[in-house]
């Protein structure tokens, strides 16, 4: 049960040893997608560099046009797990079909965009799993209903679910999506569950990447999940959004020394 009235402890979800949640910060860092196995080894010793504790990547992605790049689909899995061996990072990745379960075997979290966040058959299957999931929340999700769909994971029994928000539709275009900073502390009230936010998806522009990271450290994140890429002009997806490793170490360094003030709640 994902209500912090029957469970007034936070969950400290563990990753391969790593802990998210219960005062356990952590970021998240990678590119949008897989691209080549220089790339993303490249980035994923950079992040880890600057300190990032889990390293994202996508394979299968959910774009808008079915003409813009899909990922590298299983190849892109692969190459994540090369990078997982030559970082040593844990390692994220989005499952889009319950098909294609069998091939996330040695991926150590789970990821549900935002698109299939209520794909209750999906959620139901990850539910029989014990593989922390990173539930993202849908675009135009309420609180009440992204709660219940981390509530259909934990109904079969797997209680590893971390929550991200990413921003959701408004009005304002100037955006790619509205940072709901309310919704931290708000859910923290609601549930025991980690909650992460992913400036990246929530702003669409890198500059803006860093004032949310900090404003979301600042309302008692339990962690961030951010783009970075080796060359963001060049990259197949996301690079508007997607933040150099440079500037990823500065981002990283600044919500780190803000952490002790965060708010608790
Ligand atoms: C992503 O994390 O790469 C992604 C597609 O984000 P979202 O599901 O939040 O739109
Ligand atoms: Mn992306």
């Amino acid at each position: 049960n994902a209500n912090r009235k029957f469970h007034p402890d936070p969950t400290v979800v563990d990753v391969a040893g790593v802990k998210i949640g219960g005062g356990n910060f952590q970021m998240i860092a990678g590119p949008c997608s897989v691209e080549s196995k220089e790339q993303i080894c490249q980035v994923a010793l950079s992040v880890k560099e600057s300190g990032a504790a889990l390293y994202r990547g996508g394979a299968f992605k959910p774009r808008t046009s079915p003409y813009a790049f899909q990922g590298m689909r299983e190849e892109g899995i692969h190459l994540l797990l090369e990078a997982k061996k030559v970082s040593g990072l844990p390692i994220v990745t989005e499952v889009m079909d319950i098909s294609h379960l069998p091939l996330f075997e040695d991926v150590d979290v789970i990821q549900v965009g935002a698109r299939n966040m209520q794909n209750f058959e999906l959620l139901k299957e990850l539910g029989t799993l014990r593989k922390p999931i990173l539930l993202k929340r849908g675009l135009s999700s309420t609180l009440q209903e992204f709660l219940m769909s981390a509530e259909y994971i934990m109904a079969g029994g797997n209680e590893n679910v971390i929550l991200c928000e990413r921003g959701i539709r408004t009005f304002e275009t100037a955006t790619r999506n509205t940072l709901d900073l309310a919704s931290i502390p708000l859910l923290k009230s609601m549930t025991h569950l980690p909650i992460i936010v992913d400036p990246s998806h929530a702003t669409g522009i890198a500059k803006l990447v860093k004032p949310m990271a900090l404003a979301a450290a600042a309302c008692g994140a339990d962690g961030l999940m951010i783009e970075v890429h080796n060359d963001p002009e060049h990259a197949l997806c996301d690079g508007a959004q997607s933040l150099t490793p440079e500037a990823f170490k500065d981002v990283a360094d600044a919500v780190r020394a803000i952490l002790p003030y965060s708010f608790k709640g």
